[in-house]
């Protein structure tokens, strides 16, 4: 890979003599240390379990593979960018396989909606719902689209290190109705009860109810129009492990199975970091890929300086959740590749599970079946699947050891009923995460599926900075700093903390 060695060429004569450190291995971490490399460190990525990836790690049980988290792949230029720090092409590392049906809606009274990479035969399956709304859906689009105009082309990529840039967008984002919530705006412009659950879940995909996060979040619609929904050949661990590579071949360290235990400061600077076993190492700066309210609760020792961010019975977090793993002797061909199972209940299931934090007798589930476009996934002739389901973060008092195991085959048994046929007796090799697994793998905090929740009061500037208000070299890319959760959100963070470390390190 001639690429390889010309990136080394050109590594070598932009050296800085500086070290610095990412704590954690998820996208945007990975994202960080490929743009630090780039800029001149020397960059050691720390991650606390045994392979890389975070969320998007992955489980491979008896010929079954299993993304962990992420599935969906929208806006795959934020891959190219990576790439290309080093002179490569991702077409030469990855493939993204455009969808068809996107998602697969299927409600509880039988029906099914297939929501398309062409606006006209998404139309066309609006149209079997409600003709009006096939009408309010462009209108929907056209809010969206601009919406996007501000939301990801001037929001996503600024540091929002003061809040005078906020105020600044205060007169635009009023324009767009931002103090709207996603499904205040959607139900705007439809009016079918189907349609308007349909388009209203986006926010889930990212940790919030859509009936309390900013309709900001309902650019979503557009950027999957403009750029569409992928899957990549190998599943998101294949791009895991591409980063990898491309970490390693650029001179990256890599520590797996390496827990920083504190952060610590000098005279508001961060001067090193104590790892579990005990060893202190010293660097010139530090980029938190953690989970920022974990960071400043457990990793800052000591005596804190002024708070950055609400107190902590003000924060909102994101649901947690119960991720359902297994395969099927037999395939399910009619089960699409993305499939939303809803139950009647909408509104009313958001707020047990993001209010109420209690454990409905209902529930709502995401199924992923990648056999759907890579068989590599399973055995011959076989399905792998992961299940899903929105409940409650750990704020709410739920025993998961005793609840676990009975949702487990509460699911089973409704997919069994609807869109699985005897689903119970081919299922194998069936394990699960529940949000005590998201706090105790990932150190998320209350085991939050996507870190803080993407409330308006927790959005831009409100949100953890990309940089420390007072420790001068503590940098944040991560869910919980802004822009925020999902892949997109992430590789957005690496870029933003990219622009704020080559001017406090005068880069430019
Ligand atoms: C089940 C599920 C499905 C999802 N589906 C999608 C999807 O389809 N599309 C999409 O775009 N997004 C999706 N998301 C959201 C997306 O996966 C996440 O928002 C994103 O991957 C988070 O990336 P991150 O960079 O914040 O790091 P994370 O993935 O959160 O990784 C943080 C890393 O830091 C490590 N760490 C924490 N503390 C320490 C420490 N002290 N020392 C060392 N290491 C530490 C953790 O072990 C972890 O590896 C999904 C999320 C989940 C959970």
């Amino acid at each position: 890979m001639p690429g390889f060695f010309l990136s080394k060429i050109l590594y070598s004569q932009t050296k800085l003599n500086k070290h610095i450190a990412i704590i954690g291995s998820g996208f945007g971490g990975l994202a960080s240390a490929l743009r630090m490399k780039k800029l001149g460190f020397e960059v050691t990525l720390i991650e606390r379990l045994g392979s890389l990836g975070g969320r998007a790690r992955v489980f491979e049980r008896k010929g079954y593979k299993h993304d962990a988290g992420p599935t969906v792949i929208t806006a795959p230029f934020l891959f190219d960018e990576l790439f290309e720090l080093f002179h490569l092409k991702t077409k030469d590392y990855l493939d993204f396989k455009p969808l068809d049906p996107w998602y697969r809606f299927h409600f509880h009274n039988g029906q099914e909606f297939d929501y398309r990479p062409s606006i006209e035969d998404t139309i066309k399956e609006i149209e079997r719902f409600s003709k009006e709304d096939a009408v309010g859906y462009r209108e929907l689009l056209k809010h969206s689209e601009r919406i996007f105009n501000i939301g990801y082309l001037k929001l996503s990529d600024k540091p929002f290190s003061s809040f005078w840039e906020m105020v600044k967008q205060i007169p635009s984002l009023l324009k767009l109705q931002s103090y709207l919530t996603v499904s205040g705006l959607v139900n705007k412009y439809l009016k079918n009860s189907f349609m308007r659950k349909a388009f209203s879940i986006h926010p889930l995909l990212v940790g919030g109810d859509p009936h309390t996060t900013t309709s900001i979040y309902a650019l979503i619609h557009y950027l999957e129009r403009k750029w569409g929904v992928y899957f990549c050949m190998g599943g998101t661990g294949k791009i895991i492990q591409e980063l990898e590579n491309l970490a390693l071949s650029n001179g990256i360290n890599i520590m797996k199975n390496t827990d920083v235990n504190e952060i610590i400061l000098e005279n508001n600077s961060v001067t090193g970091l104590r790892l579990n076993n005990k060893e202190i190492v010293n660097f010139n700066a530090v980029i938190c890929n953690a989970d920022p309210p974990t960071v400043y609760a457990e990793m800052i020792k000591g005596k804190r300086l002024k708070r950055t961010f609400k107190p902590e019975p003000l924060i909102q977090y994101s649901m947690g959740l119960f991720v359902l793993f297994f395969g099927t002797k037999k395939q399910f061909p009619s089960v699409a590749h993305h499939t939303i199972w809803m139950s009647e209940r909408f509104k009313d299931l958001l707020k047990d599970i993001f209010q109420n934090k209690k454990l409905s007798e209902d529930f709502s589930l995401y199924l992923h079946r990648p056999t759907a476009t890579d068989p590599s996934f399973a055995p011959q002739g076989c399905d792998s699947f992961y299940v899903l389901c929105p409940v409650p973060n750990l704020l709410g008092n739920i025993n998961w050891e005793i609840e676990g195991p009975k949702l487990k085959d509460k699911i089973i048994k409704e997919l069994s009923n609807t869109i699985m046929p005897n689903l119970e007796d081919v299922v194998e090799e069936v394990f699960w995460m529940d949000p005590n697994d998201f706090k105790k793998d990932y150190r998320s905090m209350h085991g939050a599926g996507f870190s803080i929740a993407p409330i308006f009061s927790q959005s831009a500037w409100f949100r953890y900075h990309n940089k420390d208000p007072q420790i001068k070299n503590l940098y944040f890319a991560a869910a919980g700093s802004h822009p925020g959760a999902g892949i997109p959100g992430v590789l957005c963070s690496a870029k933003i903390v990219e622009k704020v470390i080559k001017e406090d390190f005068k880069l430019n």
